[in-house]
């Protein structure tokens, strides 16, 4: 095991790691901005280092001042959580020539799931369902409207590098392929460096259905089931739960085997989510995530397991610590993600937190980086906590989230919170009745948003 591992993130995800790391008896190292000096991954890691200014460029995002931050401190290994290097596979070799241990998957499984058309590629040769559309990348204009004619509209073009609901247009007829098709590809060039696009067929009502896998990097790996993420506004997940509530048994061991034997096939190391769209008892790959997501922890409180602790373990050369006939789910668990943002138009609302106090009790879980007096910078994400909870089913899940969220405060920032509170009145959500339109249509129905 490691002595020492150094946590290249900020907020909650960088608690969440050292956390883990803690409880494993390894030490930590947090690196921060000068915006950061304050914040609480700062106080809570054993030691800690500043890696540049405000700019996630020249900071959290800097791999010299990362490595230089591991050679000052003697770290072994380092946890990139999410966002930020996590899906760098440059950094990952970087990492690996300076004989330091990324606590992650390979470079190579970071480059062939980092591009989209790559990733489908490999999944249907691995028996993976996958969207139908473009065999690869679609080059012209001419090309895109052929396609588009013969799988029918609706159709949606995406960049191969895209990644956080940018560089996706959807052509619902003929005659909106062209715009689509030149915005696609201009979002790809300007946030991803790279133009190329593939097609897709356009699902009109599936559910956003995500699978958990675990790999030893040896060839063993399981599946920890699926979240439904399907409550989503600009591609972006809101609200996330596990079991899905349209998932049954026999599915979830059918495409979970689907997914564990693929990670195995490939000698996956560590945690991914491979991403579905579910429509009509049908499951669509849609792309893989090589690292752990936001949403990990409603999988961890259904099958009681620490899925960072198992990241660290496997790193270290370590085997996982659970077999699949293990894994067994344990009731039902919901997160909301709350935001510093303005509604109804979510708009960033940094500033000073002038009080702070997490729910608690039976089955809630706060993964938040607040604290009384704190300032959030304006420079980063606006995520500023998770609250999980966990019930015996999910009619309790769902009464102890209505709990929760009336016992948090967060005086000082506008916050997504009273989103959460309507939702629940809502009987579709109630019901577990929604698609990834279904937030989208209710925003513009309830909030006015657009
Ligand atoms: P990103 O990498 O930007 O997160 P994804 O490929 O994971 O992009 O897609 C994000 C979301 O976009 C999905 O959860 C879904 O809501 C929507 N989406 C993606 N592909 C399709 C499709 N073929 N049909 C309908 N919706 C889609």
């Amino acid at each position: 095991m490691f002595n020492k591992i150094l946590v290249a993130n900020r907020g909650e995800i960088a608690l969440r790691v050292i956390r883990a790391a803690r409880e494993m008896g390894v030490g930590t190292v947090a690196v921060h901005s000068t915006a950061d000096s304050d914040a609480m991954h700062v106080r809570m890691a054993d030691e800690s280092v500043c890696v540049g200014p405000p700019s996630s460029m020249q900071s959290y995002l800097s791999i010299p001042a990362i490595i230089a931050a591991c050679e000052i401190t003697g770290a072994e290994a380092i946890h990139p959580g999410y966002g930020f290097l996590s899906e760098n596979a440059g950094f990952v070799q970087v990492v690996q020539d300076h004989g330091l241990t990324f606590i992650g998957p390979t470079a190579e499984h970071i480059r062939v799931m980092g591009d989209k058309i790559t990733a489908k590629d490999t999944m249907k040769k691995l028996g993976v369902p996958c969207v139908p559309g473009s065999a690869g990348g679609v080059a012209t204009l001419e090309e895109a409207k052929a396609l588009g004619a013969e799988m029918g509209y609706p159709v949606i073009i995406k960049a191969t590098a895209g990644g956080g609901g940018k560089g996706m247009k959807v052509a619902q007829t003929a005659a909106e392929m062209e715009r689509a098709f030149q915005t696609a590809r201009a979002e790809g060039k300007s946030n991803f460096g790279n133009d190329e696009v593939y097609i897709e067929k356009y699902l009109t009502t599936p559910r956003h259905i995500e699978i958990q896998v675990f790999g030893d990097g040896k060839g063993r790996a399981v599946h920890l089931g699926e979240r439904d993420c399907s409550l989503q506004r600009r591609h972006q997940k809101v609200f996330e739960e596990a079991p899905g509530p349209a998932i049954s048994a026999e599915e979830r061991a059918r495409i979970g085997k689907v997914c564990a034997d693929a990670m195995g096939d490939i000698n996956y190391i560590g945690a991914g989510t491979i991403e579905f769209l579910y429509e009509n008892g049908e499951f669509y790959f849609i792309e893989m995530n090589t690292r752990l997501q936001v949403e990990h922890p409603v999988t961890e409180a259904i099958f009681g397991v620490d899925l960072v602790r198992e990241q660290i373990r496997v790193a270290a050369g370590m085997d996982m610590s659970f077999h699949q006939e293990d894994l067994k789910i344990n009731g039902h668990s919901i997160e909301v993600r709350i935001n510093a943002e303005k509604l109804p138009n979510f708009s960033p609302c940094p500033g000073r937190i002038t009080q702070y106090h997490a729910p608690g009790g039976l089955g809630v879980r706060m993964d938040s980086a607040l604290y009384d007096g704190y300032s959030i910078p304006p420079y980063y994400d606006s995520l500023i906590g998770k609250l999980i909870v966990h019930g015996r089913d999910r009619p309790e899940a769902l009464a102890r989230l209505n709990r929760a969220l009336g016992e948090l405060i967060v005086d000082g920032v506008d916050t997504t919170v009273p989103l959460f509170h309507a939702l629940l009145e809502e009987p579709d959500v109630q019901a577990g009745n929604y698609n990834i339109h279904w937030l989208e249509h209710w925003l513009e129905t309830n909030l006015g948003n657009t």
